[in-house]
């Protein structure tokens, strides 16, 4: 059995593999991809110390500094099933899709998240060329240029008014007849002379020249007109579904799905320790993924020595 067993092997996973590696005990990471989130990252230019970087080279430093350490990888597995212990500091199981179970003293879940996506042509073809999920890591990149934030909930409206402060227009569409954010953010949106607010808006396609975007474009819910709003940028802000599904009879998660965890990345389940998007985590980015995932191997640590084996 192990002594850590990290369930992701994004950002956060692989932070918490090395930060328990380094204790000298036995880890391991089971994932279904090595790297997360951050292999479909174009330019990272937030990760502090790191000028300016790509996803997949970010990836292949991971990895250099993962197999630095006796961590055993183990790709291309979804966990499938958590099983808690019988009794405190005894083994807990991860089941695999594939049958197979493996069992360790203590756990990180690290799956990270996916953003929902809009489901409509040309979104897929130009992301990183003007479609962009992360205003934090994006927006710089569409300094006085025209945007557009699909989505009015909270972090559509909060994403408008970062937004505002750095590009030259914001149209915020939305396809509700309301904006769904918190009444103190619509009069601050609503406030700002460069963001535009239109609702009914059923985004129907994204064309680009073929290397950038140029427009959006949607049916007024109202009275099905087609209409084309000229542009640089598309944020798509409709959600972030955490990768916990697989969880949900084993351990409490928030209403959103999210792992709750409190700040040594505890769950309720003993021996159990979390990190990353897939948590309750307020920010969902690569430095604070990393941050969280040394918080939740030293957790597991931390817990490991309280509690002897049975
Ligand atoms: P993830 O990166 O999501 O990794 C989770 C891993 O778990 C994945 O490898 C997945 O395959 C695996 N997994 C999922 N379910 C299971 C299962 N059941 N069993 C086994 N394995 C499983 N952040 C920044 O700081 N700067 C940026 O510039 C930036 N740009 C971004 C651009 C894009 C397009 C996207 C999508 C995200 C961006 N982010 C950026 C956000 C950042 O990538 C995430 O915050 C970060 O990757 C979260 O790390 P994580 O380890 O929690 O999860």
């Amino acid at each position: 059995p192990y002594e850590m067993l990290v369930v992701g092997g994004g950002p956060a996973g692989a932070s918490a593999a090395i930060y328990s590696a380094r204790k000298g005990i036995r880890t391991g990471i089971v994932t279904a991809k090595f790297g997360g989130q951050v292999l479909d990252t174009v330019g990272i230019e937030n990760f502090i110390s790191v000028k300016k970087t790509e996803g997949p080279k970010l990836v292949a430093h991971l990895e250099e500094h993962v197999k630095d350490y006796a961590v055993d990888v183990m790709r291309d597995q979804m966990a499938s099933k958590i099983v808690a212990a019988e009794q405190v500091g005894g083994l807990i199981s991860v089941e695999l899709e594939n049958g197979a179970v493996l069992k360790s003293r203590s756990i990180v879940l690290s799956t990270g998240a996916r953003w929902r996506e809009i489901n409509v042509p040309g979104e897929k073809e130009y992301l990183g060329k003007g479609v962009a999920y992360c205003p934090h890591c994006d927006g710089p990149l569409f300094k006085g240029k025209r945007v557009a934030v699909v989505g009015g909930g909270n972090s559509g409206i909060e994403a408008a008014i970062d937004l505002a402060g750095l590009v030259g227009h914001v149209t915020v569409l939305e396809f509700g007849d309301t904006l769904r954010a918190d009444a103190v953010l619509v009069r601050k949106a609503e406030s700002l002379p460069n963001i535009t607010i239109i609702k009914n808006a059923a985004t129907t396609e994204i064309t680009g020249d073929g290397d950038k975007v140029n427009a959006i474009h949607y049916t007024d819910r109202t009275n099905d007109e087609s209409k084309t709003v000229e542009l640089e940028g598309i944020f798509v802000q409709i959600g972030l579904i955490p990768n916990t599904e697989f969880l949900k009879d084993d351990i409490e998660l928030s209403q959103h799905g999210e792992i709750i965890i409190d700040n040594r990345g505890a769950t309720n389940v003993p021996g159990v320790f979390a990190a990353g998007d897939a948590t309750t985590v307020p920010f969902k980015q690569i430095i604070i993924a990393m941050g969280a995932g040394s918080t939740a191997a030293l957790g597991a640590f931390d817990y490991m020595i309280r509690s002897s084996a049975p």
